[in-house]
């Protein structure tokens, strides 16, 4: 019977597979995918999305690290998602950006925006932080949003709108 489990054991112990009874793991794309947060449409009203969030697998690899919001006009005002402290103003290459930190480790950045705030200066949630100048979208006006958590790049849509996959529990 021993000699019978430690074959078993034995057996079983090389094999690196998960075992049937393991719990399912959290994919990084649901670990990563927060609650919405309540926050507010950087533009008004409504934008539409003219290009998603398509962060690289790499950091060294090209994707889209922000959504692109259309804009009525440009020279409209762009607005704070969130309340939160103006941590950057200024250009970027040859982009004007604003970012705002919104505390825990939360930051969104606006590109191309002219801003008069500066560094260190409060905003609260749906005050205009700058103004929407031509560019990054072609002829279509638009502005980037990137949000960061750290280094990360989070989908700034996931903020507002609730995109966690629908997953169905069991009832417990
Ligand atoms: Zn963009």
């Amino acid at each position: 019977m021993a000699a019978l489990l430690l074959l078993t054991t034995a057996a079983a112990a090389p094999s690196a597979a998960p075992a049937p009874f393991a719990l399912p793991t959290v994919s990084p794309a649901r670990a990563t995918t927060p609650a919405p947060s309540g926050w507010s449409w950087p533009l008004a009203p409504r934008p539409a999305v003219l290009r998603p969030f398509d962060p690289p697998d790499k950091p060294w690899l090209s994707g889209h690290r922000g959504v692109d919001l259309g804009s009525a006009s440009d020279g409209g005002p762009v607005t704070a998602p969130e309340s939160g402290t103006v941590s950057f103003v200024g250009v970027v290459v040859d982009r004007p950006v604003i970012t705002i930190d919104h505390g825990n480790g939360l930051r969104s950045s606006f590109e191309p925006v002219r801003s008069t705030l500066k560094k260190g200066a409060s905003v609260a949630k749906g005050a205009v932080v700058g103004t929407l100048l031509a560019g990054h979208c072609g002829s279509s006006p638009c502005v980037h949003w990137g949000v960061r958590r750290g280094e990360e790049y989070l989908n700034p849509l996931s903020f507002i709108l609730d995109l966690r996959p629908s997953v169905l529990l069991p009832l417990n």
